[in-house]
């Protein structure tokens, strides 16, 4: 748009009253929507669909512990010229809401027009009626958030996305159709080759850290016997340690699953001295640089997995 041409239509627009609630940012961030997400796999999405028509941010870093991400002060300014949030919801991160709450501005609250939700639309797993009281750490009270792990999910996630951002940029609903379409399309092509590499894991049983991997083991048929936290955000006790080493004998697991910010000790304690081998996996976008985007993230996981299977369970000889 021409200099002149979006002056008139922003002094139009201030006219109207329709922006006028909204820093002069919103709007001219080099003319791009400025998308704010709580996570980098959902910044991915968001840059799946609206390409160089967002200028798309995560707040929390991915090689920590998101869950229980600690905001800074720098977090609130950023907020501050949002045009659109994208939270994982399923009580994944809570810390945003009293982040929100700080930039005073209504639209960008739960169920305001600027508030997207990426688990709207998903169906949750692990869903109990109760939450769970002090000491039993974030415990997945409103379900499994863990929902961007399965491709399927992504895919309804993109459909949520490209809702808002059609929105909010009408002029360019078409353009972010065609992104979403294109996205799905690859992502389709891909989970072809992941579900053949992940069948090297049917019928065994694996162990994890953190009950990260219930949507990612339902898409590809995987089963998690145990984990190495009691409940989720829990530390092991010794007890707990040592009922999971009688799992791991008895169930011939072979393969234990941590995060790159996971605690490698009990991993490795669990291990040690049998057949099993820890194997790291990513969790989010940018956990491990071999995962730079969605598609590679799930490509590396998958592939990771299946190496990891083609040592451990290789027949003797
Ligand atoms: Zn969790």
């Amino acid at each position: 748009m021409a200099r002149g041409a979006a002056a008139l239509v922003w002094a139009m627009a201030l006219a109207c009253g329709l922006l006028a609630a909204l820093p002069a940012t919103i709007v001219h961030a080099q003319d791009r929507l400025r998308v704010v997400a709580t996570t980098s796999d959902l910044r991915s999405l968001v840059e799946a669909v609206g390409g160089d028509r967002v200028a798309a941010t995560h707040l929390a870093p991915p090689e920590a512990d998101v869950e229980h991400y600690q905001p800074r002060p720098r977090d609130v300014e950023r907020l501050q010229g949002a045009a659109l949030v994208v939270r994982v919801g399923a009580d994944f991160d809570l810390w945003f809401d009293p982040l929100l709450a700080r930039t005073g501005r209504a639209e960008l609250q739960r169920g305001g027009a600027r508030h997207v939700d990426g688990s709207r639309a998903v169906a949750l797993l692990e869903v109990r009626g109760m939450t769970a009281g002090p000491g039993d750490g974030h415990a997945h009270g409103a379900g499994n958030p863990h929902y961007w792990l399965d491709p399927g999910n992504a895919e309804i996630v993109t459909a949520t996305l490209l809702e808002a951002l059609a929105r909010i940029d009408p002029t360019h609903a078409a353009h972010f159709e065609q992104r979403r379409t294109a996205f799905v399309e690859r992502l389709r092509a891909k989970a072809a080759g992941w579900d053949t590499a992940a069948s090297a894991l049917h019928g065994k049983a694996l162990v994890a850290h953190h009950n990260t991997w219930a949507y990612f083991a339902r898409r590809f048929r995987l089963e998690f016997a145990g984990f190495i936290e009691p409940r989720p955000g829990v530390p092991p006790s010794p007890a707990h340690l040592a009922r999971l080493r009688t799992l791991v004998r008895e169930r011939d697991v072979r393969i234990i699953v941590r995060q790159p910010h996971e605690p490698a000790r009990s991993a490795e304690l669990l291990a040690a001295g049998g057949p099993a081998r820890v194997v790291v996996l990513a969790a989010s976008v940018g956990a491990v640089p071999q995962a730079p985007d969605y598609i590679a993230l799930l490509d590396h996981n998958v592939r990771t997995l299946a190496a990891a299977a083609a040592t451990v369970f290789a027949p003797a000889r």
